[in-house]
């Protein structure tokens, strides 16, 4: 299998070089050319096996380049219980009858993106070897909060690796900051940016295309890569969870092999919900794919109407890791329903450079809406839904995942429709304490951080995840603040090229 460009679909590069890349030197993303099969006999087969077999089963048929044994290390280091709280890697809860939350935060930040980012790095390294790649891998990450400590969970310790993670000081939780400042690892490095998300991530851009830069780390045998979710090795990992949790509930019984079920999905930049997108085309059966957001809804809109438009107020809201108005996994699924029409995907990703909009085409607006439905709520209709399914069903849920909920509920109440379903549940409620807090009590409470957590502990009666609760008497590491003027001369000295 070979992966093309959305922007080029005449480029031909193999995983290994797609994943080292991260992203396209034409400003596209990478995408595999074909869409490999899965068979129901197949998924059958699966039932039988524990998480990383599954996984491993799902990769090879995407890194045709990378062996058995190579794919099997990968899976086996990043999905053991060394990393995740459970057996079972993703877990299965049912909600109620006939609706099943799939559980991606049982790894080591509590957050969805550890099913990726745990096995990024062994997906880095074994490319880096495979291309004979004789250089150290060196990853810069601007984060609003989730992404960063994920990453640098993944990354440490990971021979041939260092990572390097710039935060906005006065932009993240102070659980998140936490999480980030007491990291540990002996490649790790965590800077706080006097200013916000933008700036930190137009710094890290530009420091990625600095000709100095660039020119010292190659002397050095450094490279940069990318660990958000427009590298290929990060979407790669969500079709597997998919495909299990399919598995699952087909080896208990609670569906007949070969039922359709529907997926639903708090989205923010289109990655896990595109994840979605691939394991229906591999063969998975699912009836509809659901897209939930906050009130920044561009993707509501853009599924109803067909018209993408970033150009409207940002808000910032309970769900913070869904607060983003240009999701950028949206180009692969386009360059999908335009037939790999690369010159059209070129022409609408420039215009939302430009001018922050493009409209779709009627044929790709019918297909998006056989596909797709969306739906959006708002703060106070996502903690009403905390309180509402604490109280009818005694589970406890974090913003995210009650935003889906939400969505979910008023798509069925519209619809009728009573295809079993599984909702995409992408955070632990404990690390979004303050707020699931404020649903259950119906007011804001004046309790330290930790205190909050106890707290959430009496209702929801879940452990709290044990990488939470050593939080609070860990060492703080890291507690440089600096200006936006100081951040190259500051990479400059971490990676060790100042002279
Ligand atoms: C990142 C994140 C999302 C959004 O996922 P996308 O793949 O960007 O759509 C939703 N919930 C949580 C908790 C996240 O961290």
């Amino acid at each position: 299998m070979y992966y093309k460009s959305t922007r080029d679909s005449s480029l031909r590069v193999s995983s290994a070089e797609a994943i080292t890349q991260g992203i396209s030197a034409d400003g596209g993303l990478f995408v595999p050319d074909s869409i490999p099969e899965i068979t129901l006999d197949e998924i059958k087969y699966l039932s039988g096996l524990n998480y990383s077999c599954r996984a491993a089963y799902v990769f090879k048929k995407y890194l045709t380049d990378f062996t058995d044994a190579e794919i099997q290390y990968c899976t086996d280091n990043a999905y053991s219980t060394k990393n995740f709280e459970t057996e079972s890697i993703a877990e299965l809860s049912e909600l109620f009858d006939g609706t099943y939350m799939l559980e991606l935060w049982h790894g080591p930040t509590c957050a969805f993106k550890d099913m990726a980012l745990q096995i990024l790095p062994y997906f880095l390294t074994t490319s880096a070897k495979k291309i004979n790649l004789d250089k150290k891998i060196i990853i810069l990450v601007a984060t609003s909060g989730d992404t960063g400590k994920a990453a640098l969970e993944g990354f440490k310790d990971v021979p041939g690796t260092q990572i390097l993670v710039f935060y906005p000081e006065d932009g993240v939780s102070p659980m998140q900051k936490r999480q980030m400042t007491t990291q540990e690892g002996s490649n790790v490095g965590v800077c706080a940016l006097k200013g916000n998300f933008d700036d930190c991530q137009n710094g890290v851009k530009a420091i990625f295309t600095d000709p100095e830069i660039k020119e010292k780390m190659n002397e050095h045998g450094l490279m940069f890569s990318s660990a958000n979710s427009i590298n290929w090795g990060r979407l790669l990992p969500q079709i597997a969870y998919y495909i299990s949790a399919y598995a699952s509930l087909a080896e208990s019984g609670e569906i007949a092999l070969g039922d359709k079920v529907n997926i639903v999905v708090p989205t923010g930049n289109f990655g896990n919900i595109l994840a979605a997108y691939y394991a229906k085309h591999m063969g998975l059966p699912v009836n509809r794919l659901i897209c939930a957001s906050n009130v920044n809804k561009v993707l509501t809109d853009f599924i109803n109407t067909g018209v993408y438009d970033r150009n409207r107020e940002f808000f910032t809201t309970c769900s913070p890791s869904m607060d983003i108005l240009i999701s950028s996994n949206l180009e692969r699924l386009l360059y999908l329903l335009t037939g790999e029409d690369d010159k059209q995907i070129k022409e609408w990703f420039g215009s939302l450079a430009k001018e922050g909009r493009y409209e779709v085409t009627e044929n790709v607006k019918k297909i998006l809406s056989e596909e797709f439905s969306a739906g959006f709520c708002d703060d106070s209709q996502t903690k009403a839904t905390i309180k509402e399914i604490f109280d009818k069903y005694s589970y406890t849920c974090d913003t995210h995942t009650a935003v889906a909920v939400k969505v979910y509920e008023d798509y069925k109440a519209r619809t009728g429709d009573d295809t079993k379903t599984i909702i995409a549940s992408t955070a632990s409620p404990y690390k979004f304490s303050a707020s699931v807090l404020e649903a259950l009590e119906g007011k804001t409470s004046d309790l330290d951080e930790y205190d909050k957590v106890d707290k959430v502990l009496e209702y929801s009666r879940i452990p709290v995840p044990a990488s939470l609760a050593a939080l609070k008497n860990k060492e703080q590491r890291f507690s440089k603040v600096i200006d936006k003027s100081e951040m190259k001369s500051f990479v400059l000295q971490d990676f060790g090229i100042a002279e």
